[in-house]
């Protein structure tokens, strides 16, 4: 029982990441063993490395019907004080639409970020971002906070420790986070975001009603944090009644990097599929990626939800936002954009700028 599979054939998995170009044929591996139809990459750019959005940009120019793009934004001007160059956001954006991503990913609101980069989301630096953004009605994937455990060390699980996402006194605490995306939602209306991870709400769900009903048009997606299963876990009829009521506003997801093995992608899948399709009482598999932590952490119980219900998380929540299809890649505009951040790269790095990734696949996709 533990490769737990779905019986829907059209899922989306709308929140996955692409390491390594190498790393193609593993992903397709785990997207077929999943039985996923599509999936949504999410492209958090890593400007030293000239990564992140490269490698999502390869997936869409090999299976154009298969991958959606989320681009995530450069902040290497910022970060070096203006050692390197890069294009003011909003142009950022308006490069990635013509390059053919589907969407924006932002990471600017989980606590690591914060630490490189201490500027609250809603300060002028992303003014004209959000307005551009609003205007294009260009849908945003975006993982703000993190569980509320992560603030204190005797909660924190081991797993995000070793990943130093266990947080102090010295850090911006989630109050405040939650605090800045009011104020953008505020001024912003009419965006279209989907909160990664329940948007961290999953202990509370009279605060995630409130929240939902204060803004039409944001969603949450279902990708682990495990906790997320656990909190939902606690009272299965409240939270039932929470997906029957905000069934167009949920998206599934797995959160699942091309970097995992094969069974390690069914394991992470099979826990979600399984928590919303069926009504069983079950563990995390022994086997199921660092991620998820132990069996022993917890119990999850499934949900039964109804096909009608499952088909909008699965499918059509996600479509609504993104298109029915992905956007078709402009390939020159594509190659132009990884030339740029091989030389951002090298400008901050040692690696010379046809050594990045950013160079291996702007060289791929003008073959
Ligand atoms: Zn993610």
């Amino acid at each position: 029982m533990n490769e737990w599979t779905s019986r829907f054939p059209d899922t989306i998995d709308s929140h996955v990441h692409m390491g390594d170009i190498e790393q193609e044929a593993e992903l397709e591996q785990i997207r077929q063993a999943i039985g996923v139809d599509r999936i949504g990459l999410v492209a958090i750019q890593n400007p030293a490395a000239g990564s992140g959005l490269p490698q999502a940009l390869y997936m869409k120019a090999r299976q154009p019907r298969r991958y959606y793009v989320f681009a995530g934004l450069n902040h290497a001007a910022q970060l070096s004080a203006g050692q390197v160059q890069t294009a003011p956001l909003e142009q950022q954006v308006e490069r990635f639409v013509d390059m053919g991503c589907d969407g924006i990913k932002m990471i600017e609101g989980k606590p690591t970020s914060r630490q490189r980069m201490d500027i609250p989301v809603d300060d002028p630096y992303f003014a004209a971002f959000w307005r551009t953004v609003e205007a294009l009605d260009l849908p945003i994937v975006w993982h703000v906070n993190d569980p509320e455990e992560f603030w204190d060390p005797a909660t924190t699980p081991v797993w995000a420790l070793e990943r130093n996402w266990g947080y102090g006194p010295e850090d911006v605490t989630k109050e405040q986070l939650y605090a800045e995306v009011d104020a953008v939602l505020q001024r912003h209306q009419d965006l279209r975001i989907v909160f990664a991870h329940f948007y961290f709400l999953s202990a509370d769900l009279p605060r995630a009603q409130r929240f939902l009903d204060a803004h039409p048009r944001v969603a949450f997606d279902l990708t682990p944090g495990i906790e997320m299963l656990y909190n939902l876990s606690r009272d299965v009829e409240a939270t039932r009644d929470f997906f029957l009521r905000y069934a167009d506003r949920i998206l599934f997801g797995t959160d699942i990097f091309s970097d995992l093995s094969v069974r390690e992608g069914q394991y992470r899948a099979g826990i979600v599929y399984r928590w919303l399709e069926s009504d069983d009482m079950f563990r995390v598999p022994a086997g199921a990626d660092f991620l998820l932590g132990q069996p022993a952490d917890g119990e999850i119980h499934g949900l039964a939800l109804p096909d009608e219900v499952l088909t909008r998380i699965y499918r059509s929540n996600f479509t609504a936002r993104a298109g029915d299809e992905p956007r078709p890649l402009n390939v020159d505009a594509a190659i132009e954009e990884c030339r740029r951040l091989a030389e951002i790269a090298a400008g901050l790095s040692a690696t010379p700028a046809g050594q990045t990734l950013a160079a291996r696949v702007a060289t791929s996709l003008a073959e």
